[in-house]
């Protein structure tokens, strides 16, 4: 790998003084326009991070004001067979390899009675990119979750996986890329899935996906996925995993890319464009989407979710990872730049809830759920076992200084009973 991109990043210097620039920023950001990538490019490199994090938290505040989101769900990781080794992670298996694992559908149906057992509302569902298994096991294990849960929300599958799959089940066409897309995610849906994740996303750059995670789909692909699951009515999530071998530019580009993406999704659901093209939900007055009654029915990104790179047990953690003013400043900034965006996680299994609770007033609205058992990538030191209480959730947010609120995977609140939970009117 050369020395250059792999070199730790020089450290913007902290500074207590207020940088002037920003308040052109500030002031453009909250009449609602679109920020160039310029501005972007300014909020990146800013010794004033905390003025940028004040800024991402009054655009947030208009958005989802007063409140915070968590859920109450469970990951189910079904294989870490990976065709592929990309360097950042460490979650990978080979067949044969010490810890390589595959879920029988009896040990999945298993998975969901505990999950439904525990009022979750959320199945999230990912895996490697498993070389032998077929397409049937795929629709099979959402079948079974389905008809053993049939409350629960699946939320299933990266759009790496969705074009692998279109390998596995044959339908893949290299001159028609989004008809095996939509075959595969057509009967997804008739088996039960519900909505996409973000994963997969990484950054979007061909020069960072050559080096870094080279045999996974390229950004037009990811793209493609999402926009086909949203033209199927399928809301979808998207990630930025940086601080590893990206540039900041590159991460604007991402950001840029992302939200020209839900410019075309929320035209397609009837918002009007300006006179660049571009719909910002962080017009005062601008209502959010809404996902119709229907489980799945809506067609847009609901979140941006930024992934801090974790540099232990992978092939590149020579490099430092993210400092924690790093990943408030990213997170702000995705805020900001992402303006047709609805929400933004602060994913606390990631970032630690502590980090969590910071992030809520820098531009997150939401820290995700209850978790138990997270083996993608994880903290330094921490185990596959990753649980928190729905108390501990609550607690972090009202400290934080919001009113939590459980939502379901669409981010309708949900209203419990003791065991029994309904989705209340979208607010
Ligand atoms: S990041 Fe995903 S595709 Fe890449 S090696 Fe890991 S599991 Fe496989």
């Amino acid at each position: 790998m050369p020395a250059a991109t792999t070199k730790p990043r020089s450290p913007t210097p902290a500074a207590p003084r207020r940088d002037p620039r920003l308040d052109a920023i500030r002031e453009h950001a909250l009449a609602g326009r679109r920020l160039t990538i310029d501005q972007g490019r300014t909020l990146l490199t800013t010794p004033d991070i905390w003025t940028v994090c004040e800024i991402a938290n009054t655009v947030r505040q208009r958005l989802t004001p007063g409140i915070a989101y968590y859920n109450i769900n469970r990951h189910l990781n079904y294989s870490n067979i990976c065709a592929l080794s990309c360097k950042f992670c460490e979650f990978y298996r080979k067949r044969g390899d010490e810890g390589a694992y595959e879920r029988s559908l009896d040990e999945i149906r298993a998975e969901a009675r505990k999950a439904f057992d525990a009022g979750a509302t959320e199945m999230h569902i990912v895996g490697g990119l498993h070389p032998y298994l077929p397409f049937s096991y795929y629709t099979e294990m959402l079948s079974a979750i389905r008809e053993t849960a049939p409350s629960i929300h699946l939320k299933a599958f990266t759009a790496v996986e969705i074009v692998h799959l279109t390998k596995i089940a044959r339908q893949f066409k290299a001159d028609d890329r989004t008809a095996g897309i939509r075959w595969v995610l057509t009967q997804l849906k008739d088996a039960g899935l519900g909505s996409l994740p973000g994963g997969g996303a990484e950054v979007f750059d061909d020069r960072v996906h050559d080096e870094a995670y080279k045999g996974k789909i390229r950004s037009d692909v990811w793209l493609d996925v999402h926009r086909v699951a949203h033209e199927l009515g399928l809301n979808t999530n998207a990630t930025i995993l940086y601080g590893h071998i990206e540039s900041r530019e590159e991460r604007l580009t991402h950001m840029d890319m992302l939200r020209r993406a839900q410019d075309e999704a929320l035209t397609r659901l009837n918002y009007t464009p300006d006179d660049t093209g571009a719909i910002t939900l962080t017009t005062a007055g601008t209502p959010l989407p809404t996902p119709s009654k229907e489980l799945g029915a809506g067609g847009y990104f609901q979140t941006i979710i930024p992934l801090p790179f974790f540099p232990d047990g992978c092939e590149i953690e020579h490099l430092p990872g993210p400092t924690g003013l790093e990943n408030l400043r990213t997170l702000a900034v995705a805020r900001l730049m992402l303006d047709n965006f609805p929400h933004v996680k602060a994913f606390w299994i990631m970032q630690s809830l502590k980090m969590a609770q910071l992030m809520l007033q820098c531009g997150a609205d939401d820290i995700d759920g209850t978790v138990v058992w997270y083996d993608i990538t994880k903290l330094s030191g921490a185990t596959t076992h990753q649980e928190t209480s729905v108390d501990d959730l609550r607690r972090a947010i009202i400290e934080a200084g919001f009113e939590p609120v459980e939502r379901d995977t669409l981010y309708r609140p949900v209203l419990r009973d003791s065991k029994n939970w309904t989705i209340a009117p979208t607010r």
